[in-house]
C-alpha cells in the first residue's frame, strides 16, 4: 500500500489525513513534528516500510498513523507509555512528544547498535525530547518489557510476539492498552488489542492481519549485536 506516499514529510501526513488514516489532530501534528527523514535516509516519504540494517524495517508510515490513532486515548500528557522494539525509534519519538508534558517513553530494543542509532536520530531530529526528558531509550530483551519505568498505560510493540505476551501484558496499569502483532514468522499474523480494565480484568480483540519482523533472540536477528557498539 503505496498511496499516502508524499514527497515532503507534509504532503506524507496531509495523505495520511485525506485518506482517514489519521483522523485525529493530535496524531496529525505529531507526525508533522516527528519527520520521517530524520528516522530513515531511504525514501522516507514512500509509504512502505524500508530497511533500516541489522535485518529489519522501519515501519509504513500508514502503520505508524494506525498505531498512534488506536493509542491516541492512552498517550495522553503525563503518561507512561512503552514502545516495544523501537529500532529507527520514530515511534518512541511520537509517543514521547504525545505524552509531553509530564510524560515518559521508553523505547527498548535489543540490538545495542540500533538503540545508538535511534539516539542519534532523535538528535538529529527532535533533540527537544531529551532537553525535555520525557523520552528514554534502553538496550534489552523486549520480550520482558522493562518493569523499572511501568505500569504503562499504552504499550506498543513493533514486532511478532510467536503467542500471547503474558509479561507485557502485566506491565499494563489499570486502564492501559497493549497492541502487538501475534503470530508465527512471516505469516498469519494478527495485531492484537489488550485492554486492562480498571478492575485489572484484560479483554483482548483481534485488529487485522499484518506482517512483522520477529520478537527473537538479539544473536539470531543480529549475530554480530553487540560487538561494534555498546554504547
Ligand atoms: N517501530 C520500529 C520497528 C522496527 S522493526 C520502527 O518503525 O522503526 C522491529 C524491531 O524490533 C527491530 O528494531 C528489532 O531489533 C526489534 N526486536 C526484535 N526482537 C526484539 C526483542 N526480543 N527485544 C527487543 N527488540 C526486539
Amino acid at each position: 500500500m503505496r498511496r499516502c506516499t508524499g514527497s515532503s514529510n507534509k504532503e506524507l501526513v496531509s495523505r495520511l489525513c485525506a485518506e482517514k488514516v489519521i483522523t485525529s489532530d493530535r496524531v496529525k501534528q505529531t507526525m508533522l513534528e516527528v519527520d520521517r527523514q530524520y528516522y530513515t535516509s531511504r525514501s522516507p516519504y514512500v509509504d512502505s516500510p524500508q530497511g533500516i540494517g541489522y535485518a529489519v524495517t522501519i515501519s509504513a508510515p500508514h502503520m505508524h498513523a494506525f498505531a498512534l490513532s488506536n493509542l491516541e486515548k492512552h498517550l495522553r500528557p503525563g503518561n507512561s507509555v512503552l514502545d516495544v522494539g523501537s529500532g529507527s525509534g520514530y515511534l518512541t519519538a511520537c509517543m514521547a512528544k504525545m505524552v509531553t508534558p509530564g510524560g515518559r517513553a521508553t523505547g527498548i530494543d535489543h540490538i545495542p547498535e540500533l538503540v545508538q542509532k535511534a539516539k542519534n536520530n532523535i538528535v538529529n531530529g527532535n533533540p527537544e525530547l531529551f532537553e525535555e526528558g520525557c523520552l528514554e531509550l534502553v538496550v534489552g530483551d523486549g520480550r520482558k518489557g522493562y518493569p523499572k519505568n511501568g505500569p504503562y498505560d499504552a504499550i506498543h510493540v513493533g514486532a511478532a510476539a510467536p503467542d500471547t505476551p503474558s509479561s507485557l501484558i502485566s506491565q499494563l496499569a489499570p486502564g492501559g492498552r497493549l497492541i502487538v502483532p501475534v503470530g508465527p514468522q512471516g505469516s498469519n499474523q494478527v495485531m492484537m488489542q489488550y485492554d486492562k480494565l480498571p478492575s485489572g480484568e484484560v479483554s483482548s480483540s483481534k485488529l487485522m492481519g499484518v506482517i512483522y519482523v520477529p520478537l527473537t533472540d538479539a544473536k539470531a536477528q543480529w549475530p554480530s549485536a553487540g560487538l561494534t557498539n555498546n554504547k
